[in-house]
């Protein structure tokens, strides 16, 4: 039995709250844990010792004992399995906290779930914050990008432990406070929204480096690397790099060109997308990376199709006779653009998204602050995030990151290049669904005049709906547009 107290729990001992708890040791402060099954129990403990903080690292197999050894106000991280089993560790955790007590769920949780729980709580004076955690396994271990939402007060008692524990950048710890109620969940959920979006649209580039451009893997390998030199430096293009220089173990070859090309998904993405249709907010760049997951799995029709097209006359994309030197390097630059471009409309979504629901919602979230805690830690890191931190300093208001100045100067630069991708894409047959609903997204946004207003007539046609006149006559008209219908 210790004598001190921990400064804080954690339950659920899986991946995410094995490697959390370890870190949490590490920066120093003393941590007690508990699993359901007592196993991981065991083993995050014997992975203390192997780590060296076995002293800071206190494992229990009763829930009670483990809540009495938790200092005061009480503060208890839980990282199961979303939904039904954070209610099944919540009701044996209040059985035994008490008034003042904060529960922080960090799981990938719908944030409804996390409101209905922070009510539920409030009754018995129990603090509840969702609070996304990103990062995946080696964030959580060495620091994440955490995202808490929930009562400002009892974050308060949080903050020093958290702020230590998250990502450090020359720009601050990789956390803050987001916002009452489910907004941390929220914005974590919309985080990987747009990491759907970015994965797809650097498998789009390449793609088309692949298979226009006949790239290798090695080549394929010194281009993100460079890549990852400019402004798209981020994470996932710097795994994307790695990713091409993986010799596969179980056979001659690159390993990249022997995975399966299925995607599989959890759930966050479609929430996001789901989201969006909610609010109606267009997010056709998410969207449409979520539909290319949805595609992906129907590996076997893609191939019968395939075969059938080619039958009469309509063949797999193939690559066109080799490039010259030149060629390929015209072709980089201008997949380096659209990649950049397509981003930027991406993130726009995204983070529209996220500003109607805190409208909405009440939530006042900061969304330059969101992009500081996205700098580190996250799997959407990037040097990037800055650039949309500068923009929402610049105006809080701003209703898309496609009129900022910095960013609207970015685009302007770029859409020869992003044009030409997508045509050549297109031309070639290869879908590329990121890129193109980025480019019409921003070629429908930045047109002040669009053929909606023959929809509008239309409905007004068959359904007396009515329709504004752009000559300032004011108020709403009706039309008998043909009398003979
Ligand atoms: P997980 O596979 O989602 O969950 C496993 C944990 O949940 C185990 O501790 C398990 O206990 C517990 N659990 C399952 N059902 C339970 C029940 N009915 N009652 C009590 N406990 C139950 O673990 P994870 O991958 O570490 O993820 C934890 C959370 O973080 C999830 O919400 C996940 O979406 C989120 N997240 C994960 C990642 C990642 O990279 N993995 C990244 C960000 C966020 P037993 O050992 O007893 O079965």
């Amino acid at each position: 039995a210790e004598t001190t107290k921990s400064v804080i729990g954690l339950v659920g001992l899986a991946v995410m709250g094995q490697n959390l708890a370890l870190n949490v040791a590490e920066k120093g402060f003393p941590i007690s844990v508990y699993n359901r099954s007592g196993e991981k129990t065991d083993a995050a403990v014997a992975r203390a010792a192997k780590e060296g903080v076995a002293d800071r690292l206190h494992g229990y197999k009763d829930v009670g004992e483990f809540v009495a050894s938790l200092e005061r106000p009480r503060r208890v991280i839980i990282l199961v399995k979303a939904g039904a089993p954070v209610d099944a560790t919540i009701a044996e955790l209040s059985k035994y906290m008490e008034p003042g007590d904060i529960i922080v769920d960090g799981g990938n949780e719908w944030y409804e779930n996390t409101e209905r729980r922070q009510a539920l709580m409030k009754e018995k004076g129990i603090f509840h914050i969702g609070m996304g955690v990103s990062g995946g396994e080696e964030g959580a271990r060495n620091g994440p990008a955490m995202m808490p939402g929930g009562d400002a007060e009892a974050y308060k008692f949080l903050q020093p432990i958290v702020e230590k524990v998250a990502a450090q950048t020359d720009d601050g710890a990789c956390v803050t406070y987001i916002g009452t109620g489910g907004s941390g969940n929220y914005v974590k959920m919309v985080h990987n929204g747009i990491e759907y979006g970015d994965m797809q649209l650097i498998a789009e580039a390449y793609d088309v480096l692949k298979v226009v451009g006949g790239l290798t893997n090695q080549e394929l390998e010194a281009v993100f690397t460079e890549w990852n030199k400019s402004e798209l430096e981020s994470f996932l293009v710097e795994i994307t790099a790695s990713i091409f220089k993986k010799k596969d173990e179980l056979a001659d070859g690159f390993l990249i060109d022997k995975v399966l090309d299925k995607t599989g998904m959890k759930g966050t993405g479609k929430w996001t997308i789901q989201q969006a249709a909610e609010l109606s907010v267009a997010a056709p760049t998410m969207e449409a990376a979520l539909d290319s997951r949805f595609l992906s799995g129907l590996k076997e029709e893609r191939v019968a199709a395939e075969a059938a097209y080619a039958k009469i006359g309509v063949p797999a994309p193939a690559a066109p006779a080799a490039l010259s030197d030149a060629e390929k390097q015209q072709l980089v630059a201008d997949v380096r653009a659209a990649l950049y471009a397509s981003k930027v409309c991406s993130y726009a979504q995204g983070y529209n998204i996220i500003r109607a629901k805190s409208l909405e919602q009440g939530w006042d979230i900061d969304l330059g602050g969101l992009a500081r805690i996205w700098k580190g830690g996250c799997i959407i890191r990037a040097g990037f995030l800055d650039r949309i931190k500068q923009a929402y300093q610049r105006n809080p208001a701003l209703p898309n990151l496609l009129v900022d100045p910095e960013f609207a100067k970015d685009l302007a630069e770029r859409q020869a290049a992003w044009r030409r991708v997508v045509q050549l894409a297109v031309g070639a047959g290869i879908g590329v669904p990121g890129m193109t609903s980025s480019l019409s997204y921003f070629d429908t946004y930045r047109r002040g005049r669009l053929p909606a207003n023959l929809v509008q007539a239309q409905r007004d046609f068959f359904g007396s709906h009515t329709y504004e006149r752009t000559d300032g006559k004011e108020g709403w008209f009706h039309t008998v547009w043909d009398p003979t219908f």
